[in-house]
């Protein structure tokens, strides 16, 4: 805030952004105050409809006061506690209750729970974990890790190597070894496909033949987002992650789903890998663990790798990782009650019952302007734009400025808008996205 502490006018110097254009952003920038239930409130005083429930983690709408007050009683009685070496109740509390509904079926649920703080923590300590259980059972020389072309695992240096986006490798070093799989994304056979499009389940073949290029004995772990979303809202093609778990089995890989988007109901089960049916090894996740109130992040490991890693002199460390943040009490104490709302509201499945509203709404953009696709899947929605000759991504970032001022929050990466509405929406909010969103492309043409 500036020294006249007017809350419209703070100045904007000093805060670096993340992943903002921070000269274009201060020149015309956009701010918001406070939120509310599906709605934020800009700095300027006007209702802005929250179309991405955040960034991805808002699962159980805004403003929500039982988290605040649980937050504010843990503040009270315990602020911070160190976790190496130490416990707290409420940690190991969170942990019951996350591994009651932990991805997988029942009897082979991931139900061991590792803190971090961050979706990007998670996924490094997720591929720590692949690396470290291999050599636990005498596979030390499996250090290789394999991504995916269009993969986004935050920014940690592990997730960028697995990663698959340009921007974030180009300028970055990775870790040596690791390799991707081609991205699934098909225009030319999958357009306009609602759920999983039918082509595309050789792609996991690709996993085949980087076992054929290194050799079995080198990887690790292969990673994958079940539906990858902030590169534009890509869904597996059926068959797809089946095949990829079998050639995992046959290969000593594990498989690692990053379900920081996917997790907790995004797509009307708890998470992706129930929706799915398909289980993985590790499971990382974020955002909708806490409703995004508190920064937390946890990775569920099956027992499995769990259990590989539990042997060794009785005094030693097991896992040589950790945060200082790990299992802090308000993350627990936000996420307890988050999963209590989840559970009394019925959010874990809501997406499930909106499906078809809400697959309805998105398709009927079908045939507006520059739209060339729209993909859907649970409460998500991808509508892929073409991009203007020599100026790739201008027109979905002129439509999400447009969109913003007529009250309508969107995120856009490339000429890919994305959606991924707060769980508690409903089709009054989904006509309302469509009507904004629908002038705004009409503009842009
Ligand atoms: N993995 C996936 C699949 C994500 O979508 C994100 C964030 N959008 C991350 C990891 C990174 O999470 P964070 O920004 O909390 O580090």
């Amino acid at each position: 805030m500036n020294v006249h502490n007017k809350p419209n006018e703070p100045v904007l110097d000093s805060y670096w952004m993340p992943f903002t254009a921070n000269r274009q952003f201060k020149a015309a920038p956009r701010l918001l105050a406070s939120a509310e239930g599906m709605y934020y409130t800009s700095a300027d005083g006007r209702q802005v409809l929250d179309g991405t429930a955040g960034l991805w983690c808002v699962n159980a709408g805004h403003g929500r006061r039982q988290i605040a007050s649980a937050v504010e009683r843990q503040l009270t009685q315990l602020d911070f506690a160190p976790s190496f070496q130490m416990g707290h109740p409420i940690a190991f509390d969170f942990a019951e209750r996350l591994a009651e509904i932990a991805p997988g079926p029942d009897g082979a649920k991931l139900d061991r729970v590792f803190y971090t703080g961050s979706g990007s923590e998670s996924v490094d300590t997720a591929l720590k974990m692949a690396i470290a259980y291999q050599r636990a059972i005498g596979q030390g020389t499996r250090t290789r890790l394999i991504g995916r072309e269009r993969g986004y695992h935050g920014v940690g240096f592990g997730g960028i190597s697995v990663g698959g986006i340009l921007n974030n490798r180009r300028v970055f070093p990775q870790l040596a070894g690791s390799d991707h799989l081609r991205h699934t994304h098909d225009l030319a056979k999958n357009a306009f496909v609602k759920g999983q499009p039918e082509h595309g389940v050789e792609l996991a073949d690709d996993l085949e033949r980087l076992v054929a290029l290194h050799g079995a004995e080198t990887i690790a772990a292969c990673i994958v987002e079940p539906v990858a979303g902030s590169t534009g809202v890509l869904i597996p093609p059926k068959g797809y992650l089946e095949k990829l778990r079998a050639i995992c089995d046959k290969h000593g890989i594990l498989l690692i789903f990053d379900e920081v988007i996917t997790g907790f109901g995004r797509l009307g089960a708890a998470f992706a890998t129930d929706y799915f049916g398909v289980t993985p090894d590790l499971v990382t996740t974020a955002k909708g663990l806490t409703n995004g109130a508190i920064p937390m992040g946890a990775v569920f490991a099956s027992r499995k790798v769990h259990d590989a890693l539990m042997h060794g002199p009785e005094n030693a460390i097991e896992l040589f990782h950790g945060y200082t943040y790990s299992g802090h009490p308000a993350a627990c104490a936000a996420g307890i009650v988050t999963l209590d709302i989840y559970r009394d509201e019925g959010l874990l499945t809501r997406a499930a019952d909106l499906e078809d509203d809400w697959q309805t709404a998105m398709h009927s953009l079908k045939g507006l302007p520059h739209v060339i696709d729209i993909r859907t899947i649970g409460l998500i929605a991808g509508i892929e734009l073409a991009s203007r000759d020599g100026a790739p991504g201008t027109r979905a970032y002129d439509v999400f400025v447009d969109c913003f001022e007529k009250g309508l929050l969107i995120r856009v990466t490339g000429d890919i808008i994305a959606f991924s509405p707060p769980l508690i929406a409903e089709k009054k909010h989904f006509e309302d996205i469509v009507s904004i969103l629908g002038d705004a492309l009409k503009r842009a043409a």
